[in-house]
């Protein structure tokens, strides 16, 4: 399934929060809401997604660029003069499939969007919404269903003059692709007026999922929804996506000392400053990923078992020192295998950053070889080069962000670094008033 992210609107009811910055990158903590949003899409099997810009796009496309970084394929769809929800899809047209989704950008939620394109396709509906019982929906389409979940009626941004619980549309559609013609043909048009109303009349299949009790969702289109969205990401109630950080930490030359292909326990040693070095980043909050190339094991030089071995007398050593890593990768491949894991290609970096929910842009690569800073790179995080190894490879116009003579120097570099971004984040959301 192929999906759209609205991102077009001005964002006025958070004015004067988005003058500066488009809803769709506002923080919500240290996470970015598209990069929790375009996440959550790529764990229900979206890996192609199109967004519609205008307000502000350009620092959208700054931002997410092709989507690499987030192992997603992304375009976008740039609109003169605003389109309208139904409208921007219509122009997009091309870009879809049979089956598609349509989020809002200014949505935050985490329910099953697998289970609603199940759902779509068990009652083979033309269109269905994602719904949830709010109180007092006054800017949302409020609908009303039947107990096969068919839709009766939909009302945009209904008064009410008391207190009412009602079912209303999160912004989160999935369509068939016949839904394009019955989008007007003319410039502006919504899905809520132009679009939804005129389905009812003629008839078409037209259904809601509804949101289960453990689900999260809020619009954060206004200034309140937005601090309590925040609060509810402080407090742990939405399962946020890429919401840890993490150091990547090379082996060979960077952890333990390069001995050209350690082949047993006994070639394995850690070097000087490293147990040290990990237990100040374990200690900062930092998840500690080990990502090695190991092309021996394709070379029969040494086996998986012994691999595993070797692995287990670096956990027991770092445990002596009150250090863990939290998680180790390696390559087993041949350089001339062609495979997507061995550095500087970034399977595994990636593999990890979708198994333990890390951020890139909020993580570190260190290693001792340009393979490893190209790999960082390309991710969208920091490098740090160390000097305690070979050094193979090494391109000086490809320079990382920070050099350091050991990992401990590295380490104490990054929780600087770190803190320094950490700030910046707090700045930028107390000057344009997010805070
Ligand atoms: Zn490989």
């Amino acid at each position: 399934m192929r999906a759209m992210i609205l991102a077009a609107g001005e964002g006025r009811r958070l004015w004067p929060f988005t003058l500066g910055t488009p809803k769709v990158l506002v923080p919500l903590g240290e996470v970015i809401l598209i990069e929790h949003t375009l996440s959550w899409l790529k764990d229900h099997g979206v890996s192609e997604v199109i967004m519609n810009l205008y307000h502000a796009g350009e620092k959208i496309r700054s931002f997410l660029g092709d989507g690499s970084r987030f192992g997603m394929k992304l375009c976008y769809s740039v609109e003169e003069k605003l389109l309208g929800t139904a409208g921007g899809v219509r122009q997009a047209g091309h870009f879809f499939n049979d089956t598609f989704a349509v989020v809002y950008g200014d949505t935050l939620t985490d329910f099953d969007l697998t289970a609603m394109a199940h759902y779509h396709e068990s009652k083979r509906s033309l269109v269905t919404l994602a719904i949830v019982e709010v109180t007092n929906p006054e800017d949302m389409g409020v609908v009303e269903i039947n107990e096969e979940g068919r839709i009766l009626s939909f009302v945009e941004k209904p008064r009410y003059h008391q207190k009412v619980r009602k079912l209303a549309s999160c912004g989160i559609y999935i369509f068939q692709r016949e839904i394009l013609n019955h989008i007007p043909d003319r410039d502006h048009s919504d899905f809520a007026y132009d679009v939804f109303p005129q389905l009812l009349k003629l008839n078409i299949p037209f259904y809601g999922y509804r949101l289960k009790p453990e689900d999260y969702f809020i619009d954060i289109g206004t200034p309140a929804r937005y601090q309590r969205a925040r609060e509810d990401v402080a407090a742990g109630r939405v399962r946020l996506r890429r919401a840890r950080r993490a150091v990547f930490l090379d082996r060979d030359g960077t952890i333990a000392r390069d001995v050209h292909y350690c082949r047993t326990p006994e070639d394995f040693e850690l070097l000087p400053t490293v147990p040290e070095a990990i237990r100040h980043l374990n200690e900062s909050g930092f998840q500690v990923v080990v990502i090695t190339n190991q092309s021996g094991i394709a070379r029969g030089y040494f086996t998986e078992e012994t691999l595993a071995e070797i692995h287990r007398k670096m956990e027991a050593e770092l445990s002596q020192h009150g250090a863990r890593v939290d998680a180790i990768y390696h390559c087993p491949h041949h350089p001339n295998d062609g495979c997507q894991c061995r550095k500087p290609k970034t399977g595994m970096f990636q593999q990890a950053i979708d198994e333990l929910n890390l951020n890139p842009r909020l993580s570190y690569v260190v290693g001792d070889a340009q393979m490893d800073i190209e790999a960082g790179k390309a991710l969208g995080a920091k490098t740090v080069l160390v000097t305690t190894g070979p050094q193979r490879g090494m391109d000086i116009t490809r320079a990382p962000s920070y050099t350091a003579g050991s990992l401990l120097e590295a380490a104490r570099w990054i929780t600087q670094d770190y803190e320094t971004q950490a700030r910046q984040l707090i700045d930028t959301a107390r000057t344009e008033g997010i805070s």
